[in-house]
């Protein structure tokens, strides 16, 4: 998942959570999300769920964070409590979707997480055909590389027709599927 396009000037602030799925750098500008990424570092090789699935913020009061970031806080801690009533608490915003609308990546992450919610899955096909571009494979595809807010915008949850698919490059597939595993899907 890399940074996206700095297309926003307004300034970031940037918190840190404990998760099962290790850190969460969450970065924000007041319109909204810029970045949400687990650590740059993690890999089949390292990655040990923690068996506390909750989420903490980390160096800071709770009572602290911005209006923003509380948002962001207690839906992470509802994905990790308890995912199947994650459309329950609000959904933080996130700039880019605010900002590039009419740029193919963000109308591909809006659709993404605003129509496959968790236990689904999606190909990268039946993704491009939702957005009636069913040429656009490899866009999608693009689009999922360059996710900035991962978890989110759910690219876990886009697999292969037969298979699960690659996530971060191929290198965090044991972190695809237990975020799947997480949110009911068993088929992998
Ligand atoms: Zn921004």
């Amino acid at each position: 998942m890399a940074a996206a396009k700095k297309i926003c000037k307004l300034t970031l602030e940037f918190c840190q959570f404990s998760s099962p799925v290790g850190f969460i750098k969450v970065s924000s500008c007041p319109i909204g999300l810029h970045e949400m990424s687990m650590e740059t570092n993690l890999s089949d090789e390292n990655f040990v769920p923690n068996a506390l699935n909750d989420v903490l913020v980390v160096r800071v009061k709770e009572q602290d964070l911005s209006t923003i970031m509380k948002v962001c806080y207690k839906w992470l801690q509802q994905y990790f409590r308890d995912v199947k009533q994650i459309s329950k608490v609000p959904r933080p915003d996130i700039c880019a979707l605010k900002q590039e609308t009419k740029a193919f990546r963000a109308q591909v992450w809006q659709i993404l997480a605003d129509t496959v919610g968790p236990g689904e899955v999606i190909t990268y096909g039946a993704l491009a055909s939702r957005l009636n571009n069913p040429g656009a494979v490899r866009a999608v595809g693009s689009a999922m590389r360059n996710n900035p807010t991962g978890i989110i915008v759910p690219c876990h949850r886009v697999v292969r027709s037969n298979d699960m698919g690659l996530y971060h490059g191929g290198k965090r597939q044991s972190v695809k599927l237990w975020l799947l595993k997480h949110e009911g899907v068993d088929k992998y």
